[in-house]
């Protein structure tokens, strides 16, 4: 009955030896994905008379896709289709035999609906949550004094806090990002590059690393065509006016080997 009999097989052995180690509800998503996919299979193949195989997707745009490849169907439908009851499935079948039916894509449509929060949105993920507290700097206290120092109390709304350290991944790779810090105008958030929360760094070398972050915070981009310039004149010209801009910059120079080896 089943097209891929020997697939079929291999699958409950493992399923069978997982079941006996842990209890029902203690499945996790991968045994549930392969109990329903072998439930919609077994469905779609007693349905249609046909061979089907079934693959659940994580697919923004497209729920329900098919193609016939080496004899068998292969089915490609959004996971949410691993809840699908009897009915919907029927309608599926249906849909997938090309026969006209307003019952049963107004079925199809009914439950795409009612399960649209299961579809991933198109917003990027929210990115990491930031500690600002090091072991040399707290960077809360950096930010309220540069802060206040600088910009007169003006930087609301600004987070901060240390970037992760990059994980080596092969010998050329290098293992730290190559920016001291970075302002992130989504999140209005500063990350500054852990290897700053050293005691071989002057308090005045964070205070300008995050000096230089907050300008990009409260100057706007500059836009010709679809170029975008973030270290405007105007910003470099700020940037000149930290009080040890110089030995800054000097120092920046002198230690960049080690900070960003
Ligand atoms: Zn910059």
């Amino acid at each position: 009955m089943f097209p891929n009999a020997t697939r079929q097989l291999a699958f409950d052995f493992s399923m069978t030896r997982k079941c006996l180690n842990r209890s029902h509800h203690e499945l996790n998503a991968q045994d549930v994905a392969a109990v329903h996919q072998k439930r919609v299979s077994s469905f779609l193949s007693m349905v249609l008379q046909d061979d089907v195989s079934v693959i659940f997707t994580d697919n923004r745009t497209t729920m329900i896709s098919f193609k016939r490849r080496s004899g068998v169907l292969n089915v490609r439908l959004h996971k949410m289709f691993q809840h699908a009851d009897d009915i919907v499935l029927k309608a599926l079948s249906v849909f997938i035999r090309g026969i006209p039916s307003i019952r049963a894509s107004k079925k199809l449509d009914e439950f795409i609906k009612s399960n649209q929060t299961q579809i991933r949105s198109r917003t990027k993920p929210r990115r990491q949550p930031v500690y600002p507290e090091g072991e040399h700097f707290d960077l809360n206290e950096v930010l309220a004094r540069v802060s206040e120092r600088y910009f007169a109390g003006a930087t609301d709304g600004v987070h901060i806090g240390w970037g992760r350290l990059r994980k080596r991944r092969g010998r050329r790779t290098r293992t730290r990002s190559r920016a001291l810090a970075t302002y992130c105008f989504e999140d209005t958030t500063i990350r500054v590059n852990p290897v700053l929360d050293s005691n071989k760094v002057p308090a005045y070398i964070i205070d300008w690393v995050v000096y230089h972050e907050l300008l990009h915070h409260i100057l706007p981009v500059e836009k010709s065509g679809s170029r975008k310039r973030y270290h405007t004149e105007k910003f470099r010209a700020l940037e000149r006016a930290y009080p040890q801009y110089e030995a800054a910059r000097l120092w920046e120079q002198q230690n960049l080997d080690w900070l960003l080896k």
